[in-house]
């Protein structure tokens, strides 16, 4: 049991989930090394929603919002995580959950399809009968009424190669990673610098207060944003940590 006082509880608390998940077959082992780098950069942003993470969430809830047909990915880190928050998300923004995998297999596409349902999830697709183009057959399988028919994709964690090939395809990508320096965060239309366990609540709180505006005050938000500068803010974040010590 890690004590409610220990200062770094919440960290110790989210790697314990992620463990959990190899355990129950639903994360693979790989992710545990995934969480490893994403937890030095959380590190560096003092493991708190900076001013450019939050500026990034309030566009990607914009987006999500204005999306004709918005879906949210979900893979093996982000079912062990917040898989309870991406299915309010999903609810809030009306968007389904398609369980997307790097290391893909069907026992585990089954079993993370499982745990989604027995949280209440309603709105899954779980097709795997289209395939994104120039990507490796096992890697590029899609629901063809999912990822694969969307116009906005949100990719809590994602493979660059894979972020590419959806930029290649025309739709609009946010993804939430922790690393600017990635190929995942440099090739994406939004880029969330935050911790998942932080960044999905906070879109979800975005797009309930957004939800009433219109479509061209929520075109403005989407507008101001240049995700060349929020990465370059990001990085300056993190600089200034460093600074201060
Ligand atoms: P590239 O994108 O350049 O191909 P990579 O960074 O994707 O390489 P991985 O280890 O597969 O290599 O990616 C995992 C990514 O997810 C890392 O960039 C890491 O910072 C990020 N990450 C891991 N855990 C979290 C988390 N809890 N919240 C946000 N980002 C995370
Ligand atoms: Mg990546």
């Amino acid at each position: 049991m890690i004590p409610k006082s220990h200062p770094r509880y919440v960290s110790l608390m989210t790697r314990e989930l992620i463990v959990e998940g190899v355990r129950k077959g639903i994360t693979s082992t790989q992710g545990l090394i995934a969480q490893g780098r994403g937890e030095a950069f959380d590190y560096l942003i003092g493991e708190k929603s900076t001013q450019s993470a939050l500026a990034a969430e309030k566009v990607a809830a914009a987006q999500l919002l204005l999306a004709k047909r918005p879906v949210i990915s979900v893979n093996g880190n982000v079912a062990a995580l917040v898989p309870a928050e991406l299915i309010k998300l999903g609810e809030i923004v009306n968007a389904p959950l398609e369980v997307n995998l790097f290391h893909r297999t069907q026992e585990r596409v089954d079993k993370i399809i499982k745990h989604l349902l027995s949280l209440g999830a309603q709105n899954l697709c779980t097709g795997s009968d289209a395939l994104i183009p120039g990507i490796d057959h096992e890697r590029s399988k899609v629901d063809s009424k999912g990822i694969f028919y969307s116009d906005v994709v949100l990719v809590p964690l994602e493979d660059g190669d894979r972020c590419k090939a959806l930029v290649g395809m025309n739709k609009t990508v946010i993804a939430i990673d922790l690393n600017p320096l990635s190929r995942t965060a440099q090739c994406a239309n939004v880029t969330i610098v935050d911790n998942i366990i932080r960044a999905v609540p906070n879109i979800s709180k975005f797009a309930g207060e957004l939800k009433g505006l219109s479509k061209e005050e929520l075109k403005e938000i989407i507008r101001e944003h240049d995700n060349k500068e929020t990465l370059s803010f990001a990085l300056n974040e993190m600089k200034k940590t460093l600074d201060l010590l």
